[in-house]
């Protein structure tokens, strides 16, 4: 099955996302690949703090030789709290199991050379970045504090996901995907995200294991007010500010900075003098010094153009012609008419 017919685009899948789901349940789940199916029943029925423990490079004797080549991606996503409803941007921060185990030996203080093996991806899209929450769940994503952000097409966008779901075995073209174990903070919305940009269910029949933060948290004795942890309470309960969070790049990076503390804590025994916020304010630092090959690097949502981005922008633009006609014109000098969100 293809969605890159223009008219199948967007249009969700239900039945083969379902299959997807049962691996979040670690219930029956029906891959084409044997031996990809026989890495999912390795999975099934482990902690989720093993099965990261597993992706971030610890050995365990029962794992199958294609277990070993398993990559993580951790994924955040935003969507728009009104109408449209529409996603706006994705954080996909991702690493291979082969890579961090070598950095395992020595983690750094807070698991630091751990977290410079990941992969910091922030996207946006086009179409659709302009529509910034400011009412329930308000957040910036023009202050994404990890990687660079890129503003892709919708298809660069599913292009994107399909390659980083499919890295194939050690590098080489043909070899097969390498299993992809998905982290994610209240994870089931990221799989959501999936179905909504139309990527074809087949391209991610290698996640073998779909794992959360939140229940990494209640098996860790990590608590925060209510029965689910939020991201912010799980950052405050490591002293970590959550700065600018409600945005796909940090959320995903704090995702992974918590995971990752409550799954080692006890190699991570704080042995140092330096803070894991200022581990985190370095990280920052390093992780801008990648510069993905995907997509533009500059979108102005107030004036369309394309060589600059809001923060830059102070020339004059026309009024928005729908904020004007609802009497808004404060709002009116804020955006151009073809990036009204009213
Ligand atoms: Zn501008
Ligand atoms: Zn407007």
């Amino acid at each position: 099955m293809s969605s890159t017919n223009s008219s199948t685009f967007r249009t969700p899948s239900p039945s083969p996302y379902d299959e997807l789901d049962s691996v979040g349940n670690l219930s029956i789940a029906q891959a084409p690949e044997t031996s990809m199916e026989e890495v999912r029943g390795f999975f099934r029925g482990m902690s989720n703090t093993a099965i990261l423990r597993y992706g971030l490079g610890f050995d365990l004797p029962d794992a199958p030789a294609l277990a070993k080549d398993t990559v993580v991606i951790v994924m955040d996503c935003e969507k728009f709290e009104h109408e449209p409803r529409c996603l706006t941007e994705f954080g996909l921060h991702t690493f291979t199991r082969k890579e961090m185990a070598t950095a395992l030996s020595n983690p750094g203080p807070h698991g630091e050379n751990l977290l410079r093996q990941v992969w910091y991806y922030h996207i946006r899209l086009l179409e659709t970045a302009h529509y910034v929450n400011r009412t329930f769940c308000p957040g910036n994503p023009e202050k994404n504090h990890f990687g660079n952000t890129r503003f892709t097409t919708d298809q660069q966008a599913k292009d994107f996901l399909t390659e980083s779901f499919s890295w194939p075995i050690n590098n080489v073209p043909g070899a097969g995907k390498c299993p992809v174990i998905l982290l994610g903070h209240a994870v089931d919305n990221d799989v959501d995200m999936l179905r909504e940009l139309g990527v074809d269910p087949s391209v991610i029949s290698n996640v073998v294991a779909i794992i959360d933060t939140q229940k990494i948290a209640r098996t860790q004795g990590v608590h925060g007010r209510g029965d689910k942890i939020g991201l912010q309470a799980l950052m405050e309960h490591y002293d970590v500010d959550f700065r600018d969070g409600h945005t796909a790049g940090n959320d995903a990076a704090y995702t992974m900075i918590g995971a990752l503390q409550m799954v080692m804590k006890t190699e991570l025994r704080d042995n140092t003098t330096r803070s894991l916020q200022e581990i985190v304010n370095d990280l920052e630092v390093f992780s801008k010094g990648f510069h993905p090959d995907i997509g533009i690097a500059n979108h102005c949502t107030r004036c369309g153009r394309k060589d600059h981005n809001r923060t830059e922008c102070y020339g004059r633009i026309e009024r928005c012609k729908k904020c004007l006609k609802a009497n808004k014109t404060a709002a009116a000098y804020t955006h151009i008419t073809k990036l009204c969100t009213r």
